[in-house]
């Protein structure tokens, strides 16, 4: 009889959107008239930039000819987009990273969920907290994370690192030792980022105790601030620690598209072992390829023009960062991130919880938002909203929020 992978079992529930949804749903019924703003969900609002759709268009039709038909791609990403990722995002800023270290896939999701696979499941996750839920739950899947306790909304085997206004939202470096450190900067869904200096102690612990930072960094076309790195590759060292992953759908619209890619350096090593090979092999082993077309789109954001609207497209994205964050200053909130992030995070009113605030929001601004008890314990007292709405709608929910 066959035995079921039975850690699947422990999750919990995916309760935070599922009941936002609900709760949104329950609302709407009883209230048609009213015209509901959600600023909860990341995801982006903004049509793809016109080189990306000129990309999209050509390759399209290159597919329509014998002479110019794409099958399967090669496996670790065709080389021309290789090839503009290291230029764009690593030469042209003076980091020293080689096309073969670089395995194009289909999001940023994917890979740091299936990253762990690399790791024996007795190695020991650190996360910060509050945190993107995927990482936790993916090692849950695999089976190192213990057992869950819901009083606390955390599991035995994981090191939770709190990152709370106490401590500036900056990771302190953890009494246990960690094999595996989930590091994601710009950080959703705190909004904030760490500098180059605050990254290089976590660069320096890592190589000093043998660790692996898993370093997301999804979220890189939002810095605005000169003294926050773009690659954890600009820290010294980082080579022989860190993995680095990136994605298309924040920086380019590509959420519907589906495209990222992953470092893994070649210097990283246990022993004789390369984690760049072992990472090689699963990808030909596992996967067949971003398709053609979307990697041409992807090659299109860096060109000259590309690159231009791209930054508009962030820009305009930081404007309702902007639009947010003032806004709820203005009607008296403590407001954290949104300057080299599209989060804001916003500490609630005394004496409510997240929950309690979002419904609140909800029934008197009807604005949607994240709780951030959500992403982890020490999201409790705060909330999350996106700057990836339209603009008209951001100005109208802060409005609202102002309004009362
Ligand atoms: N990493 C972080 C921190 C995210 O917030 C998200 C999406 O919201 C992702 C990764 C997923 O990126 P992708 O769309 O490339 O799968």
């Amino acid at each position: 009889m066959y035995k079921i992978n039975d850690n699947f079992l422990k999750l919990p529930g995916s309760y935070l959107f599922s009941t936002i949804a609900k709760k949104v749903r329950e609302f709407q019924e009883a209230n048609p008239d009213k015209t509901v703003i959600r600023l909860g969900i990341g995801d982006v609002t903004q049509p793809l930039a016109p080189a990306i759709i000129e990309a999209l268009h050509t390759a399209v039709d290159e597919m329509a000819h014998q002479d110019t038909f794409h099958g399967y791609a090669p496996d670790l990403g065709y080389e021309f987009l290789r090839s503009a990722i290291v230029e764009g995002d690593y030469r042209s800023r003076g980091v020293d990273i080689q096309e073969d270290e670089i395995f194009v896939s289909d999001g940023a999701k994917c890979d740091c969920s299936n990253i762990q696979e690399l790791f024996s499941v007795d190695n020991r996750i650190a996360v910060c907290d509050p945190v993107y839920p995927v990482y936790v739950d993916s090692n849950v899947m695999a089976g190192r994370t213990g057992t869950y306790d819901a009083q606390t909304q955390t599991w035995s085997d994981v090191i939770y690192m709190p990152c709370t206004a106490e401590n500036q939202f900056v990771p302190e470096l953890p009494k246990e030792t960690p094999d595996l450190i989930y590091i994601c900067s710009p950080n959703n869904p705190i909004g904030s980022a760490l500098t180059k200096e605050q990254l290089q102690v976590w660069v320096d612990y890592a190589n000093e105790k043998g660790a692996v930072i898993l370093f997301d960094a999804a979220y890189e076309a939002y810095i605005s601030e000169e003294d926050v790195p773009h690659s954890i590759y600009e820290c010294e060292g980082a080579k022989t620690c860190a993995i680095e992953m990136k994605s298309f759908s924040k920086n380019a619209g590509f959420t519907g598209m589906r495209l990222g890619y992953t470092v893994v350096p070649k210097e990283l090593k246990q022993g004789e072992a390369s984690l760049n090979a072992m990472w090689a092999r699963r990808h030909g082993t596992k996967y067949n390829g971003a398709p053609y077309i979307i990697q041409k789109a992807g090659a299109a954001a860096y060109t000259p023009e590309g690159r231009e609207q791209l930054q508009k497209q962030v820009a305009y994205y930081m404007n309702n960062a902007s639009v947010i964050k003032e806004g709820l200053q203005q009607a008296g909130f403590e407001v954290y991130g949104g300057v080299n992030a599209p989060y804001i995070w916003l500490r609630v009113p005394a004496g409510m919880t997240s929950w309690e605030f979002f419904d609140d929001l909800l029934a008197r601004a009807n604005v949607v938002g994240t709780p951030g008890s959500g992403f982890g314990p020490s999201g409790e007292g705060y909330f999350r909203l996106t700057a990836f709405g339209t603009y008209e709608n951001t100005v109208a929910a802060i409005e609202r929020i102002k309004a009362l």
